[in-house]
């Protein structure tokens, strides 16, 4: 069984793993957003990326941690069963969860060991390409502030080309 912190696959080439969030089904206003709603863009956190994945990355100014937007039915769907939570007992053979309802679109299921109280978590998680990220709402924070710019160049062929400035270097570029 994975740890809490453990990933359960690193992608290869140009894919990247993600964290999906549970889709808001009510707005603030408290106005039901049907969850078949077509159009809708789903978030998640980016956590893992193939070799490739990392050069794309660096590219567009993305960083493993942000919170990006994809398309409804981008990519795949793994489950991701870890522990999240050690029990009293580390020699534990957890021998029986309880279970707890699963609940949204994107269904986590949680568990605890009736033995060392170990909690235990399994959660989908996606597996996408990185040209699947519409929107990256760090990415966009890191422009506000100035960390990261937007500057024109021109490339071999003398055509217009924007590429991403970076001031900060990042733990994922080390
Ligand atoms: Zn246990």
């Amino acid at each position: 069984m994975l740890r809490a912190s453990e990933l359960p696959a690193c992608p290869s080439g140009d894919r990247i793993l993600v964290k999906p969030e549970m889709p808001e089904t009510e707005s603030a206003g408290g106005i039901a957003i049907p969850e078949t709603s077509q159009h809708q863009a789903s978030f998640g956190t980016l956590l893992h990326a193939g070799l490739a994945a990392r050069d794309q990355m660096h590219d567009n100014g993305h960083e493993l941690g942000d919170r990006i937007w994809f398309g409804q039915f981008a990519g795949v769907i793994a489950q991701w069963d870890r522990i999240i939570k050690e029990g009293k007992n580390p020699l534990c053979a957890h021998a029986e969860w309880t279970r707890a309802a699963p609940f949204g679109v994107f269904r986590t299921h949680h568990f605890e060991c009736l033995e060392c109280g170990a909690k235990r978590s399994q959660e989908p998680i996606l597996a996408m390409k990185v040209e699947d990220i519409i929107a990256n709402d760090d990415l966009e924070a890191r422009m506000r502030r100035g960390a990261v710019r937007v500057v024109r160049a021109v490339d071999g062929m003398g055509r217009t080309q924007h590429v991403i400035k970076r001031k900060e270097v990042s733990s994922a570029a080390a």
